[in-house]
Order: structure tokens, then C-alpha cells, then sequence
């Protein structure tokens, strides 16, 4: 008893130890650490159905990342912000849990996943005959091959141009009336053949969601998403 009580011990030790030097890096040590792509911050990864944007109803493996910069006050991942909190981990190891599932298609999310450079994950993923589909608020410089690019373009902080033009579709997220300019702003932006779509901000939902009917009906070069995940409670 005595003996698994010391164990214990120790295993809680280098617990903290192993926190305490994730937590005391700033960022730009961290940045360091996960230059090469071989490790990432991995806030959670699971298997489940995408449930918005045109990839709506596939069985998907989502990969989340953490830290995001951006700062939506509606974000539904807050818990994504810090990468500090999250210790990276293998790309092999991430690589390997998918490979326990019989998915098809990836999605990288986060937080923002293009703070790291994923050319690595997106190489092994492929390799293993993987549909690979991004989740970006396009802020930061694109890396990977993908075969979806989602582009979530967000007030606060306006996306790169290069990532607009290389966008599959962009999906802008409607918490009031002043979110119908930024998507035609955005819409400006990508390239021709682009799906559109308009979101409802989820909290908001009951209030905008009409509003989004009526402007696509005037406006039916956009399609409506929602979080359809969220009404069949599944993550
Ligand atoms: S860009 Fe996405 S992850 Fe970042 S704060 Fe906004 S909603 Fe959250």
C-alpha cells in the first residue's frame, strides 16, 4: 500500500513538473518548441459528424487545436485560447488515434490550427489516403495541402487575402444586421465558385435566424448553415 501510495507521489510530481514548464513558456518559446510541426497543442480530437458549413452530415475525425488570437466575444471554444494549457503532443500519436476509426475525412479546427505549421500532420494524414478539410478565421499564413478550405472571416480581425482566394467556402457567422455587410465585404474577396454561406450566431439564433431567411430569399447566391450538431447534441 505504502509502495503505490509512493508511486503515486512521484506520478503527481512530474505531473506538475511537466505543467509548471508548458505553462512558464511564452508564446514565442512555444512557437519554437512546435516549429517543425512534429508536435501540436491538442486541445481534444473525436470522431463524430461535421454538422455545419457544405461538408454538412459526414461522418468526420475532428483534430482541435489550441490558442486563437481573434477574440470573438460569442466563440463557443474560449477553452481553445490559451495553447499554453496544452502540452503538444506527436503528430504520430494524433495521427495514430484516427487511424482507430474508420473515417474518411479530417477536419482541423480549433481555436485557429494555422498558428502551427501543418504540413506534417497534413503529409501522414494523407499518406493515409485521408480527405483532409479545413476550419480557419484565415488570420494567420496557410500551411498543409487541404482538400476543403472552411474560411470563417470574423470582424475583429480580417482574414489574410491569400486565404480568400484559396477559400472552398466561406462561412460568416450572423449575431446582427451589421454581419450581412461583412459578408458581402468578405464575399468581394474569394474566388468565383466559392459556396456562401450565413451562419447564425447560436446564442442569437432565435432572433436572427429569420432575418438569414429572408436575406437569402433576396439574396440566393448565399445558403443557410446551421450548427446542426448542436441540435443533435453531439460535439
Ligand atoms: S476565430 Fe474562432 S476560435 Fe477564434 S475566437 Fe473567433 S470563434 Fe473563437
Amino acid at each position: 500500500m505504502q509502495r503505490y501510495t509512493f508511486y503515486f507521489k512521484i506520478q503527481k510530481l512530474f505531473t506538475h513538473l511537466f505543467n509548471y514548464y508548458f505553462l512558464t513558456l511564452d508564446s514565442e518559446n512555444m512557437d519554437k518548441l512546435l516549429d517543425n510541426g512534429e508536435s501540436l497543442p491538442l486541445v481534444e480530437s473525436f470522431y463524430t459528424i461535421q454538422g455545419e458549413g457544405y461538408n454538412t452530415g459526414k461522418a468526420a475525425f475532428f483534430i482541435r487545436l489550441a490558442g486563437c488570437s481573434v477574440g470573438c466575444s460569442w466563440c463557443d471554444a474560449k477553452q481553445t485560447w490559451n495553447p499554453l494549457e496544452y502540452p503538444p503532443v506527436s503528430v504520430d500519436n494524433i495521427v495514430e488515434d484516427v487511424l482507430k476509426t474508420p473515417a474518411k475525412y479530417v477536419v482541423i479546427t480549433g481555436g485557429e490550427p494555422l498558428r502551427y505549421r501543418l504540413d506534417t500532420l497534413c503529409g501522414k494524414l494523407k499518406g493515409h489516403g485521408l480527405e483532409l478539410f479545413l476550419e480557419t478565421s484565415g488570420t494567420e499564413r496557410l500551411s498543409g495541402i487541404f482538400d476543403w478550405i472552411c474560411l470563417s472571416p470574423k470582424r475583429k480581425k480580417a482574414p489574410r487575402k491569400d486565404i480568400c482566394s484559396q477559400a472552398d467556402e466561406i462561412k460568416v457567422v450572423i449575431e446582427n444586421e451589421g454581419d450581412f455587410e461583412w459578408a458581402e465585404e468578405n464575399r468581394k474577396q474569394v474566388r468565383e465558385g466559392c459556396k456562401l454561406y450565413l451562419q447564425p450566431e447560436w446564442s442569437r439564433s432565435k432572433e436572427m435566424l429569420p432575418k438569414i431567411i429572408e436575406y437569402v430569399k433576396s439574396h440566393p447566391e448565399w445558403e443557410i448553415s446551421l450548427q446542426t450538431h448542436k441540435f443533435m447534441s453531439i460535439p
